[in-house]
Formats: structure tokens, C-alpha cells, sequence
């Protein structure tokens, strides 16, 4: 192995920049060859791949979001256009590559695992939502962002007897959602994986109101329906005051906390270790703090889950 690539793709994550300064120093430690692909699938089409040096990755470790920037690429789904990738690799002589981000782009690096390029995946995303690691780099940092608006919103919410509705990021993932919410103390928590009734959430603050609570947090994913929806199903059951506040893509940004980038420093030089033993078609991640691969078939043979355990605490501790 002589020269490897190294990609960013999918949205962006906190820590990125870690991990791909992992990638090129563990690799340029062990003599390696690296090149920096810019814009994700979209620039390996357009071959915009740069060679990188030890300097290149200097004060990036703190650094928010992704400075070889990130794409969506939807034409990297088709066979045809993976050629161009590939051969725009091959014609450096880079045999293998490292693709930095979620699931739908660990399924291009399958593809190009198959196709001939030994490829590695690491997980860049503030969902937590992929099967094979325990943590995804950017989900601690994300987290944090919201815990601290959160906390930030209790205060104001407490002030003047409100109800605070909370929409933060995740489609299918509730994991931000659930997290968030058990850190920040929320009454509700509404995730995609748990179908609760509003009526329910409504009896709930009412009990609240009863016993002198002063306000109430929820915390929906927007996956299950918008802050503004919540309120609106809401006050079908209840007469509350309600504030919504969306929190977007402040959730995304922001320099990594501590536990992202050395999360994202072991995952970005364990890659770089198995392709120096000749391993590929391989997601890395952590587990119970040990590093660990996973095959691409294996992490796409279910779908994701919330750890359950987890959510059934905070439905206790929200009494
Ligand atoms: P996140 O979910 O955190 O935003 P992601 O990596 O899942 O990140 P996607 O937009 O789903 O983000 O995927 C990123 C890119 O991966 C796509 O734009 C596309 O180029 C590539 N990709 C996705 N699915 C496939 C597929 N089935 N085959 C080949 N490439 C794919």
C-alpha cells in the first residue's frame, strides 16, 4: 500500500477534520501516500484530489465541519459513473480509499469496496444512526449543542410557566432526540422508534401543572413532526402556553467537543490500519471503547436502533 485517498460526504459532522488529519498523519507516520479528495463523490467524479502533507491537516483538530467540504452525489448511485471515480484513483496509482461519513455514503463505499478500490468506512454523522459502533463522530458534540440551548430555554421557560417544544435534527434516527432530551431533563421525548400518543403527552403536562411544576420541555425528532405540529396537536387536549423553538443546523457546527475528536483520531488511524494489513470492505467504530470493524453486509443487514433501555429511563425519570 503506497498511496491512499481519503473523503468527506453525506452532511457534515464535528470531528471530521479530526479524522482526516488521523488518516493522512498515521499514514505519512507509516510512509504512506496521501491524497485529499475534495467535495466528497462529487470530486472523485470531477477529480478533485490533491496530494496532502503533514501541514495540510494543521489546525484543523478543532476545527468545526470539513475543510475537503462535502457533497451529495446522487449519480454515484449508478455503475457508469463509478467508473470515472475509480479511474480517476487508479491513474495516481491510489489503490485504496477512506470515506468519512453516513449511511447512505458507506453504501458508495461498498460499491467502490466491490469495485476495486479497498475502501474503509468511518461514521461522520451527528445521528448516532449507524449499525457497527456504539458512537458516530459529531454526536457528542451535537449533543452538547442542544443540551446547551436546552438549558439555556429552561431557564426562560421556568420564567414565565411555558411550555417549550424543541425540534432538533434526525429523520429516522432519535437517538440526538433521546440523548438531548434524558441529559437535558425533558417531561417528553418524541422519536421516530417510539410512537406516543398526544394525549398521553397533554395528560402528562396536566399532572405537571397539578402538582406545581412551573414549565415543561419536549424534545421532538423532526422525523416524527415539527415543533409548530406538535404544539398545534397539543393544544387539541390541553390549554397550555407553548413556545417552539427549532434548533436547524446550529446542530451540525461548532468546534468538536474532546470525546469527538479522539473518537474521530482512533477511528481516522484505525483505518488506516487495517488498510496497511491489506483489510477493506470494512466500517470501523467503537464498541464498549474497543475498536472494532464491521463488514459493509453486516452493517446494513438491519435497521438502526435506539438503545431501549435508555429510552424506558427517561419515561421514569419524566414522571
Ligand atoms: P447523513 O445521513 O449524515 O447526512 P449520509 O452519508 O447518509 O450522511 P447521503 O446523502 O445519504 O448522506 O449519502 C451521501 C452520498 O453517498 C450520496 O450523495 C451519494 O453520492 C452516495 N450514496 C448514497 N447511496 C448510495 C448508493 N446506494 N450507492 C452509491 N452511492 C451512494
Amino acid at each position: 500500500m503506497k498511496k491512499i485517498a481519503v473523503l468527506t460526504s453525506g452532511g457534515d459532522s464535528p470531528g471530521m477534520n479530526a479524522a482526516v488529519r488521523a488518516v493522512t498523519r498515521k499514514a505519512i507516520y507509516h510512509g504512506i501516500e496521501v491524497y485529499g479528495v475534495y467535495n466528497g463523490y462529487q470530486g472523485l467524479l470531477q477529480d478533485k484530489i490533491e496530494k496532502l502533507e503533514l501541514g495540510s491537516v494543521g489546525d484543523t483538530i478543532q476545527r468545526g465541519g470539513t475543510f475537503l467540504r462535502s457533497a451529495r452525489c446522487p449519480e454515484f448511485k449508478d455503475k457508469e459513473v463509478r467508473k470515472q471515480a475509480i479511474e480517476n484513483l487508479y491513474k495516481r496509482g491510489i489503490e485504496a480509499l477512506v470515506v468519512i461519513g453516513g449511511d447512505g455514503s458507506y453504501r458508495g463505499a461498498q460499491r467502490l469496496n466491490e469495485e476495486g478500490i479497498k475502501t474503509i468506512a468511518v461514521p461522520g454523522t451527528i445521528d448516532n444512526d449507524i449499525n457497527g459502533t456504539d458512537f458516530t463522530i459529531g454526536f457528542d458534540t451535537a449533543l452538547n449543542t442542544i443540551i446547551d440551548t436546552v438549558d439555556k430555554i429552561r431557564d426562560t421557560a421556568s420564567s414565565h410557566e411555558r411550555t417549550f417544544i424543541i425540534e432538533v435534527m434526525g429523520r429516522d434516527a432519535g437517538d440526538l432526540a433521546l440523548w438531548a432530551g434524558l441529559a437535558g431533563g425533558a417531561e417528553t421525548i418524541l422519536i421516530p422508534e417510539e410512537k406516543v400518543q398526544i394525549e398521553h403527552i397533554a395528560e402528562r403536562i396536566q399532572k405537571g401543572i397539578e402538582r406545581g411544576k412551573k414549565h415543561s420541555v419536549i424534545i421532538v425528532a423532526e422525523g416524527v413532526m415539527s415543533a409548530n405540529e406538535c404544539s398545534q396537536e397539543l393544544k387539541k387536549y390541553i390549554n397550555v402556553d407553548t413556545r417552539e423553538s427549532v434548533l436547524g443546523h446550529m446542530q451540525r457546527g461548532g468546534a468538536p467537543t474532546g470525546v469527538d475528536r479522539v473518537l474521530a483520531s482512533r477511528l481516522g488511524a484505525y483505518a488506516v490500519e487495517l488498510l496497511m494489513n491489506n483489510e477493506s470492505g470494512y466500517a470501523v467504530g467503537i464498541k464498549s471503547n474497543h475498536l472494532s470493524k464491521t463488514t459493509f453486509d453486516e452493517v446494513f443487514k438491519e435497521a438502526h436502533q435506539i438503545d431501549h433501555k435508555l429510552y424506558q429511563l427517561s419515561e421514569e425519570l419524566s414522571i
